[in-house]
């Protein structure tokens, strides 16, 4: 049997019940990686010396009776944006090419707690900046379903690792949709939660009041083991949230008998693709039938969130990213005449177009003159789309909505106009915008057999309803079986 194939559950158990050692599972995902990595190109850094170290102390552990975690022996991918001691954190930019963190990531340590090995770091759009991994400055990561394309992004690695059976599981983070649009475009399913419930300790600051770490799985059952792994108060990060946290595989029913779900019809209606609306019209079916309940909501002001999330966004990262001056840490340039050349040539060769982009937008809308126009008018439609959202909350459970506007595209094919770029992420976005949790789940297939995912979105600290509406579907479709043919 193909060990690599099986769920993040399926192997946990054999590793537990002792019918497989966790070397053999390291080695079938190790050579997995060896066939399909040269063509997929998810990983930046594989860190298989170590991973051979913990499965051998695991092992021991384990022989000796003792209880390894439920993550115990299973290998996992960690997007290049989270930091492990002594392990490069490139975030895939040219900035941080030689970074190695002193420190690891809570969401890490956490994983390692319950037992979890790390295969490797994957590749992402440069400081997860972009919809499909195409600006980073490391290598082009492609999509398993079919290698002309993208596999969307910023998480573009984590979710094509786990796409192509090369992790069980892996970690992304999300700031804008960079978790499930992924996890749509390669069809595994993507997890972002609430505001809070994941630490944000040690991963590279994006836009800090919108970053949120999350799960890519093969099934809806291992983002609920995952989440429990990985959420929790964190004294590390002010903004945790300090609140009781449920075990999350207590959601996984099958029944959505009288769920109340909410579609924003008028927000969707624009620029969908038909393959896309054709599957979500079917998923709306499928769910009624299964006793759901389905609701017409409005999200007035949804159609504002990118324009809010490219104020917001850029004018957080304008300013975190202001710590790589290349003298601190990162790259450094080599020629420079004095201190100011010295952070001006730094800063120009090491971030790339992407990134330099965003800056300079976000240096824009802050400074003085322009910031009541843009930044506080952009705050003040923050709370217009929250509220929208705490009024539909009023009337559903969950919203559903389509992840993406399309299917995967060609590479290049949005590189050259940016706001073409930044549309796919129209469905995403407003989720962060107001904290809120959402889950990207497979759905079907457009006509040129590309995934198709399924988002739904539930109100603050509302995952466990977000897992069951989300398990009820995939046990009632199976599209999460449909494995890709890698050629
Ligand atoms: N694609 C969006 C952007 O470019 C979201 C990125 C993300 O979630 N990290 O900003």
């Amino acid at each position: 049997m193909d060990l690599y194939k099986l769920s993040l559950s399926e192997i946990a158990k054999k590793i537990k019940s002792k019918e497989v050692s966790i070397k053999d599972v390291l080695d079938s995902v190790y050579s997995r990686i060896e066939d399909v990595e040269s063509k997929i190109n998810a990983y930046v850094t594989l860190t298989k010396e170590n991973a051979y170290k913990r499965a051998e102390i695991l092992q021991i552990k384990l022989d000796a009776g003792e209880d390894i975690g439920v993550l115990g022996g299973v290998p996992i991918a960690i997007k290049d944006n989270i930091c492990i001691k002594d392990v490069k954190t490139t975030c895939s930019s040219r900035m941080l090419q030689n970074f190695v963190p002193p420190y690891t990531a809570t969401v890490v340590e956490k994983l390692e707690n319950m037992g979890a090995i790390v295969l490797g770091k994957t590749n992402m759009d440069e400081f997860a900046m972009g919809s499909s991994t195409e600006s980073s400055y490391i290598k082009k990561t492609c999509n398993p379903w079919d290698l002309s394309r993208v596999p969307g992004g910023s998480s573009g690695g984590s979710a094509a690792s786990v796409s192509a059976d090369m992790a069980y599981a892996s970690l992304g983070s999300d700031t804008g949709g960079s978790i499930r649009q992924p996890a749509s475009l390669c069809s595994v399913v993507g997890l972002k939660p609430t505001y809070g419930v994941v630490s944000r300790y040690g991963l590279v600051a994006f836009a800090s009041s919108l970053d949120q770490i999350g799960p890519f799985s093969k099934t809806v059952e291992d983002a609920a083991i995952m989440l429990n792994a990985i959420s929790g108060h964190d004294t590390m990060d002010s903004t945790s949230a300090d609140i009781e946290y449920p075990d999350y595989t207590k959601s996984l029913v099958n029944d959505v008998n009288g769920f109340k779900i909410g579609i924003p019809t008028k927000f969707i209606s624009e620029g969908l693709n038909p393959d896309v609306k054709k599957a979500y019209e079917e998923s709306i079916e499928l769910l009624k039938n299964k006793g759901a309940q389905i609701v017409e909501i409005d999200l007035d002001y949804a159609k504002y969130s990118l324009a809010v999330y490219y104020i917001l966004a850029t004018a957080e990262a304008s300013s975190n990213l202001g710590r790589y001056d290349g003298i601190k840490y990162g790259y450094r340039t080599k020629d420079f005449d004095d201190l100011t050349d010295l952070y001006k040539k730094s800063r120009t060769e090491g971030f790339g177009a992407e990134v330099k982009r965003r800056i300079i937008l976000g240096t824009y809308v802050l400074s003085s003159g322009y910031y009541d126009a843009y930044y506080k008018k952009a705050q003040q439609v923050r709370t217009l789309i929250i509220n929208d959202f705490k009024k539909a909350y009023e009337k559903v459970d969950v919203i559903m909505v389509p992840t993406a506007p399309n299917t995967a595209f060609k590479f290049g094919e949005k590189t050259e106009n940016p706001i073409e770029m930044y549309l796919e992420d129209i469905f995403t976005v407003p989720v962060n915008i107001a904290g809120l949790p959402g889950i990207s789940i497979p759905c079907g297939f457009d006509s040129k057999n590309m995934p198709i995912g399924l988002q739904f979105i539930a109100d603050a600290f509302e995952e466990s309803k977000l897992l069951r509406v989300a398990y009820t579907y995939e046990q009632n479709t199976g599209f999460h079986k449909i494995k890709p043919e890698i050629k």
